[in-house]
């Protein structure tokens, strides 16, 4: 990152009441030693309430590496929006996390992305006592996650395909692919 950028570091977090929450799970990278210590790098981690962070988001997380292990690929993009408070004057807490999953049978490149394939947005709250809600709750359209993040999702698939994948939510239920 830009020498201007703001250095954050793990004691930031420190005292503050939210949790170091990963992006890209740490678990998601435990076939490679240094992958997996990547994974702890403060440009990975964001300030999530243990509620979020231990619950519906790392429900989702266990999820997606279950799909994996069934033979799918899984191609991730998580973020966040909103601000609802700033760690040590420089770490902004986000009021939404949100994740966008597409699953593509092992080996399918994404340019196979279609209107068949399985997409999981979510967009859930930083907020405490969530711990029982399920991840399932906070499904939602990936057009839901542009407008709120001001991204173009899939921008480089036909204008056509992003309006039909990415106006609908999964309506799969836990446990089928
Ligand atoms: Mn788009």
């Amino acid at each position: 990152l830009p020498d201007n950028f703001q250095r954050i570091g793990y004691y930031d977090y420190s005292g503050s009441g939210y949790d170091r929450g990963h992006m890209v799970p740490s678990a998601d990278r435990f076939a490679d030693a240094k992958l997996n210590e990547e994974t702890f790098m403060m440009t990975n981690i964001v300030p999530q309430t243990g509620a979020l962070n231990q619950f519906p988001w790392e429900k989702l997380e266990s999820y997606s590496r279950s799909q994996a292990w069934r033979g799918y690929d899984v191609y991730t993009i998580a973020g966040v929006y909103g601000e609802k408070g700033v760690l040590k004057g420089k770490v902004t807490v986000p009021t939404n996390c949100w994740k966008i999953i597409v699953f593509l049978p092992r080996g399918f490149t994404v340019d196979k992305i279609d209107q068949r394939t399985r997409i999981i947005a979510v967009d859930m709250p930083n907020v405490d006592s969530i711990e029982n809600v399920p991840w399932e709750r906070y499904k939602t359209t990936v057009r839901s996650i542009e407008e709120k993040t001001g991204f173009d999702i899939f921008s480089l698939l036909p204008r056509e395909l992003q309006d039909q994948i990415e106006t609908r939510v999964d309506p799969n239920m836990l446990h089928s692919p």
